[in-house]
């Protein structure tokens, strides 16, 4: 998604705002509850930046794929970079991310590990619920390539076993879905455990109409 020159721009200007961070003693915001290292992104004058990327190219890629968690109504963001490696934040515990969709570029820079593990998209009630065998998947780092997914998709990082690793990550947001949200129960079009639920009901009905018929029918014969 972005070139290297862009990513090393990136990361440089990251660089210089934590050095004068670090020379004023300035305190900044950190970029979430799990992250200790990084920083914000639209604090430092990157906003219009980041919110023409996510008008231009993660709205019309989102509107696609993603619909049914809001991707079609993408109206704010919260931009910020990461940092891993021994001396910053090793892994990243699993979690869901406080955004309709999350895009994740690797800017850099020489690492190790760090790979993303993805266990299936929950809403708020099945976020702790068990993992099914399809819905498995890793994926690896690689500079300058982005994965774009639903905040909701359970996610986290395993270790950074060497080398420093700086990943921008941008998170889209729907203030219409997230409205809308407030008054819904079943979100078995994108919850992977809603759908399963629906589905053993649908199983169950089914199992008892038939049940029915078959009494019934046994009933007529005799
Ligand atoms: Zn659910």
């Amino acid at each position: 998604m972005l070139q290297p020159d862009f990513c090393e721009l990136l990361v440089t200007e990251v660089e210089n705002f934590q050095g004068w961070v670090n020379e004023t003693n300035f305190r900044i915001m950190r970029p979430n509850t799990m992250n200790r290292y990084g920083c914000v992104l639209d604090d430092f004058g990157l906003e219009t930046m980041l919110d023409k990327l996510m008008e231009d190219f993660i709205c019309p890629i989102s509107k696609v794929f993603f619909p049914e968690v809001g991707g079609s109504t993408l109206d704010t963001h919260h931009g910020f970079v990461v940092e891993y490696g021994i001396d910053r934040d090793v892994e990243l515990g699993f979690h869901v991310d406080d955004s309709e969709v999350t895009l994740n570029v690797c800017l850099g820079k020489q690492f190790s590990g760090g790979d993303l593990f993805f266990r299936g998209v929950r809403c708020d009630k099945h976020v702790n619920s068990e993992t099914q065998s399809e819905e498995i998947f890793d994926y690896p780092h690689v500079p300058g390539h982005a994965i774009l997914h639903r905040g909701r998709h359970r996610h986290g990082a395993r270790a950074t076993t060497s080398g420093r690793r700086v990943n921008l990550l941008l998170w889209c947001r729907s203030s219409v879905f997230r409205e809308l949200k407030k008054y819904q129960k079943d979100f078995s079009n994108w919850c992977g455990e809603c759908k399963r639920e629906k589905k053993e009901r649908q199983r169950q009905s089914i199992a008892a109409t038939k049940l029915e018929i078959l009494k019934r029918d046994g009933q007529t014969a005799s």
